[in-house]
């Protein structure tokens, strides 16, 4: 019910604007996003990656409705994957990117010819990119483009949602030699026709969907802060010999950090989510639906009047 308000909130410019001008606020953003410029997104690559981690690097942005925009977006990743190739941050920074920031919803071509753009540049840095997942009425479309992408850019990422009912055969036509398959619960408000709706019945999904992707052959990317699925993780890989070159787990900034620390200290690969950029409205709402202690956490920042 809270997820539901907080979701449908995350879809109002009223809210947004308020959430936007209260005081405080730039203190919470600050804890999920590394900041609104370039620098920010390098600077926080950096840390973590000298703490023994890997990162995937999102421009914040998403159901973008102009062509300038999503030129702009494209842009952006250009820009910060040659800014991390001349950093030597990269192989161990990747980028995620939403085919809704670049366009979509109303020119695929545009999108299309944009991401690929992406992924060439990616390639050129020495890195990849995974094609973050949005809501249901985009999962064909999304796949779609992967694949034609695959062909030039094998190593090109997916994103698979537990919750979708379709998952499970996801994870079977997506489990083949090289394919680097995200697997996350997912965060967007979903149907019943299409979507599991108890967090039991996700969780019993998720875990049948990385039972797919450990046993197979590609290469699995757990994104979960929950204890008992990074659990049941780390017992797979035993069960089937991964190490860490043969999946990795994923987090989002400022999420658990100290549960990825330890994980990178066993040995395992660790790859933190790192958002930035001024659209991080959508973001954080997102974040907040998932988990009512941040909602607290946040509650507590708008009141303040210090
Ligand atoms: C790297 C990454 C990429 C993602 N990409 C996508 C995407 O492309 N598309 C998409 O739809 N979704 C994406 N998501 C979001 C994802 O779908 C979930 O909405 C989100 O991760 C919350 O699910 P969860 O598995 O972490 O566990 P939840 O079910 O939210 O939480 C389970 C348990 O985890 C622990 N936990 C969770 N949050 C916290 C916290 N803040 N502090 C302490 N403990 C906590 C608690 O013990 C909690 O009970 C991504 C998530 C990650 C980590």
């Amino acid at each position: 019910m809270l997820r539901s308000v907080i979701l449908a909130a995350s879809r109002s410019s009223q809210v947004e604007r308020l959430v936007a001008t209260a005081p405080y606020t730039r203190d919470v953003v600050r804890r999920f996003v590394a900041g609104a410029a370039t620098d920010d997104a390098l600077r926080v690559t950096r840390g973590l990656i000298d703490d023994g981690l890997a990162v995937t690097l999102d421009h914040l942005g998403e159901d973008t409705v102009t062509s300038e925009q999503a030129v702009a977006t494209r842009d952006e990743y250009l820009r910060l994957l040659k800014m991390l190739a001349e950093a030597g941050l990269t192989p161990a920074a990747e980028v995620s990117v939403k085919l809704s920031a670049l366009g979509q919803m109303f020119d695929e071509q545009l999108a299309y010819d944009s991401v690929r753009a992406i992924c060439a540049a990616a390639d050129a840095a020495g890195t990849t990119v995974t094609l973050d997942m949005e809501d249901h009425t985009t999962t064909d479309s999304t796949l779609e483009v992967l694949g034609k992408l695959r062909k030039d850019f094998p190593s090109t990422g997916a994103v698979l949602q537990a919750y979708l009912r379709r998952t499970e055969s996801d994870c079977r036509e997506l489990s083949s030699a090289g394919s680097r398959v995200r697997l996350c619960k997912g965060a967007y408000k979903e149907p019943e026709s299409v979507a599991y709706q108890s967090a039991r019945e996700v969780d019993k999904s998720y875990v049948r969907c990385m039972n797919i992707l450990m046993s197979g052959d590609g290469y699995p990317m757990l994104a979960t802060h929950d204890p008992r699925m990074i659990a049941i993780g780390e017992d797979r890989a035993r069960w089937f010999d991964r190490g860490a070159d043969r999946f990795e787990f994923q987090m989002l900034f400022g999420i658990r950090p100290e549960e990825q620390a330890r994980l990178a200290g066993e040995g395992y690969t660790v790859r933190t989510y790192v958002p930035y950029g001024d659209d991080w409205y959508g973001y954080l709402m997102r974040r907040l639906a998932e988990r009512p202690a941040n909602l607290v956490f946040f509650g507590r920042a708008l009141m303040s009047k210090k």
